[in-house]
């Protein structure tokens, strides 16, 4: 933010300022967090410290990711949001997060840095304002994973246990807080959440602060910032859809306005191709769905729009239709993204009009094979797939390109990784950490994902689909 003093260092690399603190009082409560008998490091992100202007040496201070101590500079706070969770709006707010500042990185770059499981805030409501470490592992691992496979995501800086256990549905668990970094905390919900208290002040205030840090080139109304964020949201579902990543919470908290995935719950990877794959144990209904995603995405963009009205036009009616007008764009911009992406998988340089009906049918090949989704785009990119008739067509396609095949091959190796956080190796990985401490599995399973396109590895073990049809991924809190 231009207004930004010159935040202080440490001998660490902190470099602390509270842009989001100087929003209206509305947006945040300020909080410290809740102190931990015995907080003890588990995993620390050295490349991402290091990016971050942090040194990874000084850092190895567990009681800082525990919340036993503060950063030099914090100035610890809960945000305040709103929230439609599974289609049913509610006034939600960090109840188990507690923000510690923005780190300016030495290249003059933002980032929040947030402690997960901190203990309660004032938006806790019944919640412990806590985490387990198994699911805290999750989000770090899949993160960090998401970040390898080239999708703009929230990461994971660092996972403390805290010497006390969580009580949940299976029992007493070990606690743990996790650190994430992400470009804001600024969410479909905290427009919601503006919108819902009804001063308008507030919200212009929320709509300039996120130009300002996420769409600084973007000139024109706030219409115009709305398009930009819905383009981000069609680019960032695309590339979901392009590794099988399936998000399983969408609701409109958990959706940026930075345009990075947020909040891994229950997210998985689909292993055998079919858009109504779904694994959270409360999607009943296949809200979140794999093949709904997109629509999902758009529904939430109409909420974002909803909450933005009063910025469009003084007129409603006319915001209206404004808003009416742009988000019906958005299955347009969607399919743009998707089908730039899948002709890459597929080693295509030029675009032919006939590309999406070989994508369809390849796809339909894949549902009524139960074809694995990762490993059939592997195999096509290393050869290896058994002669089908669709082949056939797609070799016609790719002599129609200039591109040589080894062009096409770099293509789609680039496109297709190799390695997804499996299900099975993930769920192993976790077991094996927070009920045995053992972390040499999840150690190998990140090193396995940290080069997802690097086909030249031959990790059986990392690319076996589970096999397990009835794979169930939980709201893990
Ligand atoms: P999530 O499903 O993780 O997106 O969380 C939805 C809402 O529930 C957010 O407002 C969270 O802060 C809150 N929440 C989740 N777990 C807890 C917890 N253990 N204690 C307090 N609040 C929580
Ligand atoms: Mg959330």
């Amino acid at each position: 933010m231009p207004d930004s003093p010159e935040p202080p260092s440490s001998p660490a690399g902190w470099r602390l300022d509270h842009s989001y603190a100087r929003l209206p009082k509305a947006f945040h409560a300020r909080i410290d967090p809740t102190p931990v008998p015995e907080p003890k490091m588990v995993v620390l992100n050295r490349s991402l410290a290091e990016a971050l202007g942090l040194n990874a040496d000084e850092l190895n201070d567990a009681a800082i990711f525990a919340g036993n101590a503060l950063p030099p500079g914090a100035e610890p706070l809960a945000q305040a949001y709103a929230g439609h969770q599974y289609a049913h709006f509610a006034m939600l707010g960090d109840g188990r997060a507690i923000l510690l500042g923005e780190q300016i990185t030495p290249s003059g770059d933002r980032f929040d840095i947030q402690l997960k499981g901190p203990g309660p805030t004032p938006f806790s409501r019944r919640g412990d304002g806590r985490a387990a470490l198994g699911p805290m592992l999750r989000e770090y691992l899949i993160s960090e994973a998401m970040q390898a496979l080239g999708i703009p995501t929230t990461r994971s800086l660092a996972v403390v246990t805290t010497g006390e256990k969580v009580w949940r549905q299976d029992g007493g668990l070990p606690g743990a807080v996790l650190t994430r970094v992400a470009a804001s905390h600024i969410r479909v919900g905290t427009f919601e959440y503006a919108a819902a208290r009804g001063e308008k002040a507030d919200l212009q205030a929320l709509a300039d602060y996120t130009r300002q840090r996420h769409y600084p080139e973007v000139e024109g109304g706030y219409a115009a910032l709305f398009e930009a964020v819905m383009e981000r949201q069609a680019a960032l579902i695309a590339k979901w859809m392009h590794v099988g990543f399936i998000h399983g919470v969408m609701n409109t908290d958990n959706m940026a306005l930075s345009g990075e995935t947020i909040d891994y719950g229950p997210c998985a990877f689909m292993d055998a191709y079919d858009p109504a794959t779904v694994f959270s144990s409360i999607d009943r209904n296949g809200r979140y769905a794999y093949g709904n995603q997109p629509r999902i995405a758009q529904w939430n963009l109409a909420r974002l729009a909803e909450a933005m009205l009063p910025l469009f036009h003084d007129d409603e009616k006319q915001a209206i239709e404004i808003a009416n007008g742009m988000i019906s764009g958005f299955e347009e911009r969607f399919q743009h993204h998707w089908l730039t992406g899948m002709r890459a998988k597929l080693g295509l340089f030029t675009q032919e009009s006939e590309d999406k009906t070989l994508i369809q049918s390849l796809l339909e090949w894949m549902q009524e094979t139960k074809a694995d989704f990762t490993n059939t785009f592997r195999d096509l990119t290393q050869g290896h797939l058994e002669p089908l008739e669709w082949q056939a067509r797609w070799s016609e396609r790719l002599k129609r390109q200039p591109q040589s095949a080894s062009e096409v091959r770099e293509l789609m190796r680039r496109s297709n990784p190799a390695f997804i956080p499996r299900n099975h190796k993930v769920e192993e990985a976790l077991a094996a950490a927070s009920e045995h401490g053992d972390l040499n599995p999840l150690q190998r399973l990140m090193t396995a994902l940290s080069a997802p396109f690097d086909h030249s590895q031959d990790w059986p073990e990392f690319s076996e689909p589970s096999g397990l049809e009835s794979y169930q991924t939980f709201c893990g809190t």
